[in-house]
């Protein structure tokens, strides 16, 4: 398989550690509060990568952090009379619920940063002792502990993910009023407490981790040095990963990842309904509205490289993409010819080159939806062996994409028929020209969320969410 590397800027050949093995880390979220729709990106899209590797047999190892302890959490809590990690429990729970609701496999370890301070400080002493790192002198205001800050000018090789070398960066950075940094480019390593934080003992007073250096141990304890796969979203490459890479190198003198994945964000455009709703979509919300396999398909759909455009037109176009991939499973359902081998394995190596290609999943869409043209065309014809291939096809390989067919009404086995049903009416008003009957029926179709669309084949309906 090839993939695009951050690294290096090319897409290049994956090379696992160990034959047939996959570690895979992606950053997880942070949990002051419940994800919205554009979150679900950096969840679908290494779902999608480990569905496919474990689709050709590679036993993959998934690990997802979960930051629960945070500036913002420590606010939220404060603001709501809470313990803060109540809210970091609280939306733990949240999320967990909502990233499995959209059908992604639950990663085989999900660490908290709460529970791997250990590991964290034992990190952090390694700094120290290469000078990678520095413990600042005492704040005024502060009580016993210290801040320790990671030394970039002790690291060379910092910028080599994101191109953004410390020399560019000192000219843009602004040394605010008491900081304790050597160079305004030095990140935190551990924060001192405040009064009223959480805080852990450590060798520098009571304290509690920053950010990155949660993601450097946590990775590393589960996968070991060099692992294979870091994913996440495009926005953490500068300063997170960045930081990630330099403070795991630098304390250990061994390479951390290998290969590291970035999805494109998702944009707000001037669509309505985002405005509307200040520029946020709440995920279960979304997931109420559209359902699992239109969010995914909206998603998938695009190259995970390039930012997607949040739409209203959008998501019913994926809507209608799920239909047609369910409504040809539905119309096949009946066929129990033996599927014709030649086209199933065809379908199976097409598909496998497509995602191979960089995780190319709009090609290996559009041959899902050749398959069921094909199918169709065998349908008509009578080819009931070509037809079973092409479901038995679609069935298994919209699977591997995540895809259940389970969360629209459009499955039970009453509401295809009962539609059908009203579009028959709908043509005998036709036929007889009495249009008004025929437009109110159309009509109170789409006020059920179901959208009829007239072709020279006839009324094609699908449903959409909204
Ligand atoms: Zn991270």
């Amino acid at each position: 398989m090839r993939l695009h590397n951050t690294l290096t800027g090319t897409v290049e050949p994956l090379r696992p550690r160990a034959e047939g093995q996959l570690g895979l880390y992606v950053c997880g979220p942070t949990v002051q509060g419940p994800p919205h729709f554009g979150h679900a990106r950096a969840v679908i899209v290494p779902d999608a990568l480990r569905r496919f590797l474990e689709w050709r047999g590679v036993d993959v190892f998934h690990v997802r952090n979960v930051t629960d302890v945070d500036d913002k959490i420590i606010d939220r809590a404060r603001a709501e009379g809470r313990h803060p990690a109540e809210v970091a429990e609280t939306f733990t729970r949240v999320w967990d619920a909502q990233i499995q609701a959209l059908n992604t496999l639950s990663p085989h370890v999900a660490p908290r940063a709460t529970g791997h301070i250990p590991e964290m400080i034992q990190l952090i002493e390694a700094l120290l002792e290469r000078d990678a790192a520095y413990v600042a002198p005492p704040a005024d205001d502060a009580g016993a502990g210290r801040d320790v800050f990671f030394r970039v000018a002790a690291f060379p090789a910092y910028g080599k993910l994101s191109g953004r070398k410390p020399e560019e960066l000192r000219a843009g950075v602004r040394v605010e009023h008491g900081e304790a940094k050597e160079d305004p480019v030095d990140f935190v390593l551990w924060k001192a407490a405040k009064p009223g934080e959480p805080s852990w003992p450590s060798p520098w007073g009571a304290g509690r981790p920053g950010w990155h250096i949660e993601c450097s141990a946590m990775a590393t304890k589960y996968l070991g040095s060099d692992f294979d796969i870091h994913a996440g979203g495009v926005d953490l490459v500068f300063p997170h990963h960045e930081n990630e890479i330099a403070q795991y190198e630098a304390a250990t003198g061994e390479p951390f990842a290998r290969h590291w994945l970035h999805n494109g964000h998702l944009t707000l455009g001037d669509d309505k309904m985002s405005k509307s709703e200040g520029n946020i979509i709440a995920l279960d919300e979304a997931i109420e509205r559209y359902g699992a396999d239109t969010l995914r398909m909206f998603y998938l759909q695009s190259s995970y490289r390039a930012p997607v455009d949040f739409g209203e037109d959008r998501l019913r176009e994926a809507a209608a993409a799920v239909e047609r991939l369910a409504g040809f499973l539905r119309a096949t359902a009946h066929v129990d010819a033996e599927p014709d081998p030649g086209l199933v394995t065809d379908a199976r190596g097409q598909f496998d080159e497509a995602l191979a290609d960089d995780l190319a999943t709009p090609r290996a869409h559009a041959g899902l939806f050749d398959l069921v043209t094909r199918g169709y065309e065998a349908l008509e014809t009578g080819e009931e062996r070509l037809v079973a291939g092409a479901r038995t096809a679609v069935g298994e390989l919209s699977g591997v994409l995540g895809y259940t067919f389970e969360d629209g009404g459009e499955q039970s086995d009453l509401v295809g028929p009962l539609v059908e049903e009203l579009l028959a009416l709908r043509e005998d008003a036709r036929a007889r020209r009495d249009f008004d009957a025929a437009d109110r029926i159309r009509a109170r179709l789409n006020g059920l969320g179901i959208s009829v669309e007239d072709t020279p084949q006839g009324a094609r309906w699908h449903r959409v969410r909204v």
